[in-house]
Protein backbone atom coordinates (compact mmCIF):
# COMPACT_ATOMS: atom_id res chain seq x y z
CA UNK A 1 0.00 0.00 0.00
CA UNK A 2 1.74 3.80 -0.95
CA UNK A 3 2.02 5.80 1.13
CA UNK A 4 1.30 9.08 -0.77
CA UNK A 5 2.08 13.22 -0.42
CA UNK A 6 0.00 14.99 -3.07
CA UNK A 7 2.11 18.15 -3.80
CA UNK A 8 0.12 20.70 -4.94
CA UNK A 9 2.01 24.07 -5.91
CA UNK A 10 -0.10 27.41 -5.37
CA UNK A 11 -0.05 31.05 -6.56
CA UNK A 12 -2.54 33.20 -6.07
CA UNK A 13 -5.45 30.31 -5.58
CA UNK A 14 -7.59 31.33 -3.00
CA UNK A 15 -10.59 31.36 -5.00
CA UNK A 16 -10.11 27.50 -6.19
CA UNK A 17 -8.25 26.40 -2.92
CA UNK A 18 -10.77 24.81 -0.88
CA UNK A 19 -12.98 23.38 -3.76
CA UNK A 20 -9.56 21.47 -4.25
CA UNK A 21 -8.73 20.32 -1.20
CA UNK A 22 -12.41 18.99 -0.79
CA UNK A 23 -12.37 16.82 -4.00
CA UNK A 24 -9.01 15.45 -2.77
CA UNK A 25 -9.90 14.77 0.64
CA UNK A 26 -12.92 12.54 -1.25
CA UNK A 27 -10.77 10.95 -3.29
CA UNK A 28 -8.12 10.41 -0.07
CA UNK A 29 -11.44 8.92 1.83
CA UNK A 30 -12.41 6.34 -0.69
CA UNK A 31 -8.95 5.14 -1.40
CA UNK A 32 -8.27 4.45 1.73
CA UNK A 33 -11.29 3.15 3.10
CA UNK A 34 -10.66 0.69 -0.36
CA UNK A 35 -7.49 -0.43 0.91
CA UNK A 36 -5.27 0.99 -2.28
CA UNK A 37 -3.89 4.11 -0.36
CA UNK A 38 -2.12 4.26 3.04
CA UNK A 39 -4.38 5.99 5.77
CA UNK A 40 -1.02 8.35 6.54
CA UNK A 41 -1.19 9.71 3.24
CA UNK A 42 -0.99 13.50 2.69
CA UNK A 43 -2.07 16.32 0.53
CA UNK A 44 0.92 18.79 0.29
CA UNK A 45 0.04 22.81 -1.00
CA UNK A 46 3.19 24.83 -1.52
CA UNK A 47 2.41 28.23 -1.15
CA UNK A 48 5.16 29.79 -3.91
CA UNK A 49 4.66 33.29 -2.42
CA UNK A 50 0.89 33.92 -3.04
CA UNK A 51 -0.09 37.43 -2.67
CA UNK A 52 -3.39 36.96 -1.65
CA UNK A 53 -5.21 34.95 1.12
CA UNK A 54 -3.85 31.61 -0.42
CA UNK A 55 -1.42 30.78 2.55
CA UNK A 56 -4.00 31.92 5.31
CA UNK A 57 -6.32 29.39 3.96
CA UNK A 58 -4.15 26.60 4.35
CA UNK A 59 -3.45 26.80 7.46
CA UNK A 60 -7.12 26.65 8.13
CA UNK A 61 -7.44 23.63 6.26
CA UNK A 62 -4.39 22.24 7.62
CA UNK A 63 -6.12 22.70 11.35
CA UNK A 64 -9.93 21.34 9.81
CA UNK A 65 -8.51 18.35 7.81
CA UNK A 66 -6.35 15.79 9.02
CA UNK A 67 -4.81 14.69 5.39
CA UNK A 68 -3.78 18.38 4.92
CA UNK A 69 -0.47 20.20 5.14
CA UNK A 70 1.06 22.84 3.59
CA UNK A 71 4.84 24.69 2.93
CA UNK A 72 5.10 28.10 2.81
CA UNK A 73 7.82 29.95 0.87
CA UNK A 74 9.30 33.19 1.29
CA UNK A 75 8.74 34.16 -2.41
CA UNK A 76 7.51 33.40 -5.55
CA UNK A 77 10.14 31.16 -7.30
CA UNK A 78 7.67 29.96 -10.38
CA UNK A 79 5.85 26.52 -10.47
CA UNK A 80 8.91 24.44 -11.48
CA UNK A 81 10.74 25.55 -8.30
CA UNK A 82 7.82 25.32 -5.96
CA UNK A 83 7.14 21.77 -7.13
CA UNK A 84 10.83 20.89 -6.77
CA UNK A 85 10.48 22.01 -2.79
CA UNK A 86 8.18 20.40 -2.09
CA UNK A 87 8.80 16.90 -3.28
CA UNK A 88 12.37 17.53 -1.65
CA UNK A 89 10.86 18.61 1.63
CA UNK A 90 8.40 15.29 2.35
CA UNK A 91 10.79 12.87 0.20
CA UNK A 92 11.93 11.37 2.80
CA UNK A 93 8.43 10.48 4.30
CA UNK A 94 7.12 8.85 1.59
CA UNK A 95 6.68 5.92 -1.14
CA UNK A 96 5.73 8.36 -3.69
CA UNK A 97 4.62 11.86 -5.12
CA UNK A 98 2.20 12.79 -7.37
CA UNK A 99 2.20 16.45 -8.54
CA UNK A 100 -0.73 18.52 -9.30
CA UNK A 101 -1.77 21.85 -10.18
CA UNK A 102 -3.92 23.26 -7.57
CA UNK A 103 -6.72 24.08 -10.07
CA UNK A 104 -7.36 20.35 -10.43
CA UNK A 105 -7.62 20.79 -14.36
CA UNK A 106 -6.00 17.74 -14.83
CA UNK A 107 -8.11 14.06 -14.19
CA UNK A 108 -8.40 12.91 -10.47
CA UNK A 109 -9.71 9.83 -11.80
CA UNK A 110 -5.76 8.92 -13.19
CA UNK A 111 -4.17 8.80 -9.75
CA UNK A 112 -6.06 4.88 -8.89
CA UNK A 113 -4.18 4.33 -12.14
CA UNK A 114 -0.90 5.70 -11.28
CA UNK A 115 -1.12 4.01 -7.79
CA UNK A 116 -1.32 0.50 -9.54
CA UNK A 117 1.34 1.35 -11.73
CA UNK A 118 3.75 2.41 -9.32
CA UNK A 119 2.87 -1.02 -7.51
CA UNK A 120 3.50 -2.51 -10.53
CA UNK A 121 6.82 -1.53 -10.60
CA UNK A 122 7.09 1.68 -12.21
CA UNK A 123 9.40 4.67 -10.53
CA UNK A 124 7.90 7.51 -12.93
CA UNK A 125 3.95 7.56 -13.97
CA UNK A 126 2.92 10.61 -16.62
CA UNK A 127 -0.36 11.56 -16.89
CA UNK A 128 -0.78 12.60 -20.45
CA UNK A 129 -3.22 14.62 -21.90
CA UNK A 130 -5.86 12.46 -24.35
CA UNK A 131 -7.12 16.20 -25.46
CA UNK A 132 -6.43 19.63 -24.99
CA UNK A 133 -9.97 21.09 -25.43
CA UNK A 134 -9.73 22.34 -22.33
CA UNK A 135 -7.28 24.58 -23.17
CA UNK A 136 -7.58 27.61 -25.48
CA UNK A 137 -6.90 27.47 -29.55
CA UNK A 138 -3.75 29.66 -29.37
CA UNK A 139 -2.36 27.56 -26.44
CA UNK A 140 -2.91 24.38 -27.64
CA UNK A 141 -1.44 25.28 -31.12
CA UNK A 142 1.76 26.48 -29.20
CA UNK A 143 2.01 24.02 -27.03
CA UNK A 144 1.86 21.26 -30.13
CA UNK A 145 4.32 23.54 -31.80
CA UNK A 146 6.65 23.41 -28.93
CA UNK A 147 6.91 19.78 -28.65
CA UNK A 148 7.58 19.48 -32.14
CA UNK A 149 10.53 22.08 -31.80
CA UNK A 150 11.77 19.70 -28.74
CA UNK A 151 12.03 16.81 -30.02
CA UNK A 152 14.10 18.23 -33.37
CA UNK A 153 16.37 20.09 -30.73
CA UNK A 154 17.19 16.65 -29.44
CA UNK A 155 15.13 16.75 -26.20
CA UNK A 156 13.91 13.85 -24.47
CA UNK A 157 10.39 14.58 -22.76
CA UNK A 158 7.20 12.92 -23.23
CA UNK A 159 4.20 14.29 -25.56
CA UNK A 160 1.25 16.05 -24.07
CA UNK A 161 2.47 15.47 -20.37
CA UNK A 162 2.98 18.20 -18.31
CA UNK A 163 3.69 18.28 -14.82
CA UNK A 164 1.15 15.78 -13.61
CA UNK A 165 3.06 12.62 -12.37
CA UNK A 166 4.36 9.76 -9.80
CA UNK A 167 7.48 9.87 -8.52
CA UNK A 168 8.29 6.70 -6.52
CA UNK A 169 10.33 7.30 -3.41
CA UNK A 170 13.54 5.92 -5.56
CA UNK A 171 12.94 8.45 -8.18
CA UNK A 172 13.02 11.29 -5.61
CA UNK A 173 16.47 10.05 -4.26
CA UNK A 174 18.02 9.87 -7.65
CA UNK A 175 15.98 13.56 -8.73
CA UNK A 176 17.52 15.27 -5.78
CA UNK A 177 21.02 14.50 -6.94
CA UNK A 178 20.54 16.91 -10.44
CA UNK A 179 21.66 20.33 -8.95
CA UNK A 180 21.12 22.23 -12.17
CA UNK A 181 19.12 26.11 -11.09
CA UNK A 182 17.20 26.00 -14.85
CA UNK A 183 14.81 23.66 -13.63
CA UNK A 184 12.54 21.95 -16.06
CA UNK A 185 11.52 19.24 -14.78
CA UNK A 186 9.92 17.74 -17.91
CA UNK A 187 13.12 17.33 -19.58
CA UNK A 188 14.75 15.81 -16.34
CA UNK A 189 12.69 13.15 -15.68
CA UNK A 190 12.50 10.67 -18.67
CA UNK A 191 16.64 11.58 -18.46
CA UNK A 192 16.76 9.63 -15.33
CA UNK A 193 16.29 6.17 -17.24
CA UNK A 194 13.55 4.38 -14.41
CA UNK A 195 10.74 2.48 -15.37
CA UNK A 196 8.11 4.32 -15.93
CA UNK A 197 4.46 4.10 -17.64
CA UNK A 198 1.57 6.61 -18.34
CA UNK A 199 -2.32 6.65 -17.92
CA UNK A 200 -4.73 9.04 -19.69
CA UNK A 201 -5.44 12.66 -18.33
CA UNK A 202 -8.42 13.76 -19.13
CA UNK A 203 -8.16 17.35 -18.80
CA UNK A 204 -10.80 19.88 -17.80
CA UNK A 205 -11.39 23.99 -17.42
CA UNK A 206 -9.89 25.76 -14.66
CA UNK A 207 -13.46 25.46 -12.21
CA UNK A 208 -12.39 29.14 -10.12
CA UNK A 209 -10.01 31.70 -10.50
CA UNK A 210 -7.42 32.60 -13.08
CA UNK A 211 -4.35 31.31 -15.72
CA UNK A 212 -1.05 31.92 -13.10
CA UNK A 213 0.77 31.29 -15.86
CA UNK A 214 1.81 34.91 -17.54
CA UNK A 215 2.78 34.98 -21.15
CA UNK A 216 6.34 35.78 -20.21
CA UNK A 217 6.18 33.01 -17.55
CA UNK A 218 5.27 30.42 -20.47
CA UNK A 219 7.64 32.11 -22.62
CA UNK A 220 10.61 31.62 -20.25
CA UNK A 221 9.90 27.57 -19.21
CA UNK A 222 9.40 27.13 -23.25
CA UNK A 223 13.13 28.82 -23.09
CA UNK A 224 14.55 26.70 -20.37
CA UNK A 225 12.94 23.42 -21.77
CA UNK A 226 15.14 23.60 -24.89
CA UNK A 227 18.05 25.93 -23.67
CA UNK A 228 18.89 24.15 -20.28
CA UNK A 229 18.81 20.28 -22.38
CA UNK A 230 19.89 21.46 -25.85
CA UNK A 231 23.47 23.00 -27.20
CA UNK A 232 22.13 22.20 -30.68
CA UNK A 233 21.20 25.86 -31.51
CA UNK A 234 24.64 26.79 -31.09
CA UNK A 235 25.54 24.77 -33.80
CA UNK A 236 23.19 26.12 -36.23
CA UNK A 237 25.07 29.66 -35.61
CA UNK A 238 28.08 27.51 -36.61
CA UNK A 239 26.73 25.92 -39.16
CA UNK A 240 24.54 29.08 -40.75
CA UNK A 241 27.95 30.82 -40.50
CA UNK A 242 29.59 27.80 -43.13
CA UNK A 243 26.61 28.28 -44.83
CA UNK A 244 27.17 32.26 -45.60
CA UNK A 245 30.44 31.64 -46.11
CA UNK A 246 29.70 29.06 -49.37
CA UNK A 247 27.22 31.86 -50.73
CA UNK A 248 29.97 34.35 -50.57
CA UNK A 249 31.63 31.94 -52.95
CA UNK A 250 28.50 31.70 -55.16
CA UNK A 251 28.67 35.72 -54.80
CA UNK A 252 32.35 35.21 -56.21
CA UNK A 253 31.70 33.77 -58.94
CA UNK A 254 28.85 36.51 -60.07
CA UNK A 255 31.06 39.36 -59.22
CA UNK A 256 33.82 38.45 -61.26
CA UNK A 257 31.14 37.48 -63.96
CA UNK A 258 30.19 40.70 -63.60
CA UNK A 259 33.45 42.49 -63.82
CA UNK A 260 34.22 40.82 -66.79
CA UNK A 261 31.04 42.01 -69.10
CA UNK A 262 31.64 45.29 -66.76
CA UNK A 263 27.96 45.40 -65.60
CA UNK A 264 29.76 46.50 -62.02
CA UNK A 265 29.63 49.77 -60.61
CA UNK A 266 32.78 51.30 -59.00
CA UNK A 267 33.56 50.08 -55.74
CA UNK A 268 30.43 47.48 -55.97
CA UNK A 269 32.22 43.98 -56.08
CA UNK A 270 34.52 44.71 -53.05
CA UNK A 271 31.18 45.53 -51.36
CA UNK A 272 29.16 42.50 -52.24
CA UNK A 273 32.05 40.37 -51.54
CA UNK A 274 33.18 41.12 -48.03
CA UNK A 275 29.85 41.66 -46.78
CA UNK A 276 28.70 38.08 -47.18
CA UNK A 277 32.56 36.86 -46.59
CA UNK A 278 32.69 38.61 -43.46
CA UNK A 279 28.88 38.10 -42.05
CA UNK A 280 29.89 33.93 -42.55
CA UNK A 281 33.52 34.59 -40.46
CA UNK A 282 31.46 36.36 -37.81
CA UNK A 283 28.96 33.62 -37.61
CA UNK A 284 30.84 31.30 -37.68
CA UNK A 285 33.41 32.32 -35.19
CA UNK A 286 30.65 33.22 -33.00
CA UNK A 287 29.43 29.66 -33.28
CA UNK A 288 32.74 28.86 -32.11
CA UNK A 289 32.40 30.38 -29.43
CA UNK A 290 29.48 29.43 -28.32
CA UNK A 291 30.03 25.34 -28.57
CA UNK A 292 33.20 26.19 -26.02
CA UNK A 293 30.04 28.22 -23.79
CA UNK A 294 27.87 24.81 -24.37
CA UNK A 295 30.40 22.79 -23.20
CA UNK A 296 31.44 24.98 -19.63
CA UNK A 297 27.19 25.17 -19.72
CA UNK A 298 27.24 21.38 -19.82
CA UNK A 299 30.17 21.38 -17.20
CA UNK A 300 28.79 23.87 -14.33
CA UNK A 301 25.43 22.07 -14.45
CA UNK A 302 26.97 18.90 -12.78
CA UNK A 303 24.98 16.50 -13.76
CA UNK A 304 24.87 13.01 -11.95
CA UNK A 305 27.02 11.04 -14.99
CA UNK A 306 24.89 7.79 -13.89
CA UNK A 307 22.52 6.38 -11.19
CA UNK A 308 22.71 3.20 -9.69
CA UNK A 309 19.55 0.95 -10.22
CA UNK A 310 21.27 -1.56 -7.90
CA UNK A 311 24.10 -3.89 -6.51
CA UNK A 312 24.36 -7.37 -5.86
CA UNK A 313 27.45 -7.91 -3.15
N1 LIG B 1 2.01 28.39 -10.04
C1 LIG B 1 3.00 28.55 -9.09
N2 LIG B 1 3.86 29.62 -9.21
C2 LIG B 1 3.79 30.50 -10.24
C3 LIG B 1 2.78 30.29 -11.24
C4 LIG B 1 1.91 29.23 -11.11
O1 LIG B 1 3.10 27.78 -8.14
O2 LIG B 1 4.59 31.42 -10.28
C5 LIG B 1 1.08 27.26 -9.89
C6 LIG B 1 -0.40 27.61 -9.96
O3 LIG B 1 -0.88 28.01 -8.70
C7 LIG B 1 -1.01 26.30 -10.42
C8 LIG B 1 0.06 25.73 -11.32
O4 LIG B 1 1.27 26.41 -10.99
O5 LIG B 1 -1.24 25.41 -9.36
C9 LIG B 1 -0.25 25.89 -12.79
O6 LIG B 1 -0.66 27.19 -13.06
P1 LIG B 1 -1.96 27.54 -13.90
O7 LIG B 1 -3.05 26.57 -13.59
O8 LIG B 1 -2.28 28.96 -13.68
O9 LIG B 1 -1.42 27.31 -15.38
P2 LIG B 1 -2.23 26.82 -16.65
O10 LIG B 1 -3.00 25.58 -16.23
O11 LIG B 1 -3.11 27.92 -17.03
O12 LIG B 1 -1.15 26.51 -17.64
MG1 LIG C 1 -4.16 25.30 -14.68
Amino acid sequence: MTKLAIISPCYNEEDVLEQSAARLTTLFDTLIAQGSLHADSKIYFVNDGSTDRTWEIIERLHKDNHYVCGINLTHNVGHQNAIMAGMMTVRRNFDAVITIDADLQDDLGAIPQMLAAHEAGSDVVYGVKVSRKADPVLKRMTAMAFYKLQRRMGVNSVYNHADYRLLSHKALAILSEFKERNLYLRGLIPLMGLPSATVDDAISERTAGTSKYTFSKMMNLALDGITSFSVKPIFAIFYLGIFFLFISLLIAIYVVHALIVHTAAPGWASLMLSTWLVGGFILMSIGIVGIYIGKIYNEVKQRPLYSVESVLE
